[in-house]
């Protein structure tokens, strides 16, 4: 099992380690700086420092079938099972991709429709929406996000059970992404008075954090489905 030191401290850019596992799916820390792959953000990069000094590059994590263990892509013939390691994070990367990910619940509050799909990137992320009344103004929710992102809202966690959150339905705005029920409990991430949902990613602590972005693009994927894009802009 892994420990997601990103769940608890998404500021945190480098961690000691021991390697419990190297196989061909990758290689098993006891505990990842390394984000893994899910919910639309993709994995973390960076290095793995041996204790020579000595580092091997990662360029990317995974989770394992059983969802407790991340597999760390890596050169895995360059360590072995008991190694104590340092790990670095590409913290420039990660930054960009916590900014934008929480960008992204702003977005979601702008735009109080149901998300069937979304994706993260440094420079973009989008969301998918159904909508009813499919006339969107990108200026006017550029406009919206960025009065949240100049309140400077806190970005706080929390955890519910998974009956507290079968009981509470409303609470869950993507229809492709289920939230990981089954481990007997599931993170809710709260913007200051303006949003509550179920999440699993890396945010900023705080929505000011998040910089400049607006709507670079609006597009009509089906009748009632548009994609929304953001981007940072002067950077
Ligand atoms: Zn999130």
């Amino acid at each position: 099992m892994t420990q997601p030191l990103f769940r608890d401290d998404p500021y945190l850019r480098e961690a000691e380690a021991t390697v419990l596992a190297v196989t061909d799916a990758g290689v098993e820390l006891d505990r990842s700086l390394f984000y893994a792959a899910s919910g639309g953000q993709p994995a973390d990069f960076g290095s793995i420092e041996r204790g020579d000094g000595s580092s091997v590059p990662v360029a990317g994590a995974v989770y394992g079938e059983d969802k407790r263990r991340i597999l760390i892509q890596t050169e895995a013939a360059e360590l072995a099972a008991g190694d104590q390691v340092l790990q670095h994070l590409d913290w420039d990367r990660r930054y960009r991709h916590m900014r934008m990910h929480t960008a992204l619940h702003l977005l979601s509050v702008i735009l109080p429709y149901p998300v069937t799909g979304g994706a993260i990137g440094a420079e973009e992320g989008r969301l998918d929406f159904d909508i009813p009344d499919p006339d969107l103004d990108a200026e006017r929710i550029s406009a919206e996000v960025m009065v949240h992102v100049d309140a400077d809202h806190a970005v706080t966690t929390e955890w519910i059970t998974d009956e507290e959150l079968l009981a509470n339905p409303g609470l869950v705005k993507t229809m492709s992404v289920k939230p990981p029920v089954g481990q007997g409990r599931v993170r809710l991430v709260r913007i200051g008075d303006i949003d509550l949902q179920p999440c699993g990613g890396t945010h900023v602590a705080r929505t000011g954090e998040i910089g400049l972005v607006a709507v670079s693009k609006i597009e009509k994927k089906g009748r009632l489905n548009r994609r929304v894009r953001l981007r940072f802009i002067g950077e």
